[in-house]
């Protein structure tokens, strides 16, 4: 897997407005936010895209919405309303090829999206 700007933020070589972290994820702010609260919430596994996930990795992947709803909570967007993406390859939109969640809230969110 190549190297990505988020394993150099897990490593502490960039730095970054950390919002979380454990022994598995980190949740830091998107460093260009399409809403108030944008996070994105990162295991530290490199996993590049959902495709990529194994089996061994479900427990991880439910820990990324736990942590995703934990932060909503916290920030007090919860009640409010919030929404988590998942931008899987290309056609998607993800530029960033270490698995990620945005969470975003803090403003009315539109659907569909673009
Ligand atoms: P995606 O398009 O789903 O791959 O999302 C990648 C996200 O990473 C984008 O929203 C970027 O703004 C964000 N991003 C890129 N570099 C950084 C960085 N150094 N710190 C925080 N967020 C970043």
């Amino acid at each position: 897997m190549a190297e990505t700007v988020f394993a150099r933020i897990i490593r502490r070589e960039l730095p970054a407005q950390i919002e979380y972290e454990d022994e598995e994820v980190i949740a830091f702010r998107d460093i260009n936010p399409q809403a108030p609260v944008h996070i994105l919430v990162v295991p530290k596994k490199p996993i590049p895209t959902l495709n990529d996930a194994a089996e061994e990795d479900i427990p991880l992947l439910g820990k990324l919405l736990w942590v995703a709803r934990h932060l909503a909570q916290q920030l007090g967007i919860a009640e409010r309303g919030y929404r988590l993406v998942l931008n899987c390859n290309s056609e998607a939109g993800q530029t960033v090829f270490h698995l990620h969640l945005h969470l975003l809230g803090g403003r009315p969110l539109h659907w569909p999206p673009g």
